[in-house]
């Protein structure tokens, strides 16, 4: 038996049916923008892996860092102890996050990530005797799959099962294009009530929603009457951060500040799980106090991983050299290029393009559902071809590593425009 078949004894994969799906492609190595499975075929790896991966597969300068680490301190508790890579990590992010970020809490994930931002926003009015419990959000927005982070998310068949249990959150339009007016309506009319700890929305670009973006001015909006309200504004920028909308971060797009951000993903480079949730210090003013009941009882026993710092340090490093940073604009130009070309197709009902960000919408008859049979279709045709593409319902969408040379970047345009003749 191959790899792929001796799988599927024991594991148990995401987002999947296992019933009806195929078996899972077995990858042996990586390297790049390239990607190889047991049989010895090659794919491009057009989504970094989940958005993770800017600077290539088998990164040899991560790979170094993390080999000196793990020789070095491995790990060590992050609960009455501290180390060098946390501290050096720290001190180089507070070089790059908006000017209002102060204090870093350590996890594992983006979904831990905006756990701790909820949590945060609800004690903080708590150990102030106010109370205000409820959260809003976008809607289609995705914030993770752990109870906190899945009430805050609105792709509603992911939460369908447990919409009885969660935590209460209520839901305005995203400030598309035509929606802008009726997104601040529905927000004022929210802040006015005084029950709401937070505001939390993925910047710019929504990912799991299919990449819908919107504009920087119209979050500046929402933010400004969230601050006047004294309700929180939480920035997820576990898909948006470290480069991928073409600045560091998307709130470097906004004149307005959120007083908190998620970061994950592509922290360390798409090699160890590792998140970071960022605070202004009016925030964590309002833990500290003589009584230990106001503190954050909240803690992974990963927290803050020195292996995992020591990768987000690099990572951080190589992301501001200026090797990357023409990498993320030459990948913006040749999709802008793409773009202009492809958007003259008949099947074709409209793109969108953000940093190294590039979104198809396919003109279908009907409403697309997320994993629907169109979506199989082109999944299994951009396999077969070699290019590793998830489409979301009728969404195309690429998000190479940043990487990635012309070539490959030309075969999945390439790719994409073969696939809409067969739709
Ligand atoms: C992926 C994602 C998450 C969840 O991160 P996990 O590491 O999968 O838990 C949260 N928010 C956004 C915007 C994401 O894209």
């Amino acid at each position: 038996m191959n790899l792929s078949q001796r799988d599927q004894k024991h594991n148990w994969h995401p987002y999947t049916q296992h019933k009806t799906a195929q078996s899972h492609i077995a990858i042996m190595l990586g390297e790049g923008a390239l990607l190889w499975d047991e049989n010895g075929k090659e794919y491009i790896d057009a989504i970094a892996s989940w958005w993770v991966n800017p600077f290539g597969h088998s990164n040899n300068v991560i790979a170094e860092a993390i080999y000196k680490q793990l020789t070095t301190l491995e790990h060590v508790l992050f609960g009455g102890f501290t180390h060098e890579p946390a501290v050096l990590l720290s001190e180089k992010l507070m070089e790059i996050l908006p000017e209002n970020q102060e204090k870093l809490f350590y996890s594992d994930n983006g979904s831990t990530s905006v756990e701790i931002a909820i949590k945060v926003a609800m004690q903080f009015f708590y150990n102030k005797g106010v109370k205000k419990t409820k959260i809003i959000a976008f809607e289609n927005a995705f914030h993770g799959d752990t109870f906190g982070a899945m009430a805050a998310s609105g792709i509603s068949f992911f939460v369908e099962a447990f919409k009885d249990s969660m935590i209460e959150v209520i839901r305005i339009p995203v400030p598309v294009k035509g929606k802008e007016q009726e997104s601040i309506d529905a927000l004022e009319k929210l802040v006015k009530t005084n029950e709401f700890a937070a505001f939390i929305f993925e910047p710019l670009v929504q990912g799991a929603a299919g990449m819908v973006m919107y504009e920087a001015s119209e979050l500046d909006k929402l933010i400004a009457i969230c601050k006047e309200n004294q309700v929180f504004t939480i920035a997820d920028e576990v898909m948006t951060g470290f480069g991928k909308t073409g600045r560091n971060f998307a709130c470097d797009y906004l004149q307005e500040l959120p007083d908190m951000m998620c970061l994950s993903k592509a922290l360390t480079g798409g090699t160890i799980p590792m998140a970071i949730t960022s605070f202004t210090q009016e925030i964590f003013d309002g833990f500290y106090d003589d009584d230990i009941n106001k503190a954050l009882f909240h803690g992974h026993t990963f927290t803050a991983n020195p292996t995992g710092c020591a990768a987000a340090l690099a990572s951080v490093k190589l992301l501001a050299t200026p090797e990357m940073q023409e990498n993320i604009i030459r990948v913006n130009q040749c999709h802008l290029s793409f773009q202009e070309k492809i958007n003259q197709h008949p099947k074709v009902r409209f793109t969108r393009v953000l940093g190294v960000i590039f979104a198809l919408e396919i003109k279908t008859e009907s409403n697309e559902s997320y994993y629907g049979s169109l979506r199989n279709k082109l999944y299994d045709f951009f396999i077969e071809n070699g290019v590793i593409l998830r489409p979301v319902g009728n969404i195309i969408y690429i998000l190479p590593p940043y990487v990635i040379n012309d070539v490959q970047l030309q075969k999945i345009y390439s790719v994409i425009e073969e696939a809409l003749e067969i739709v």
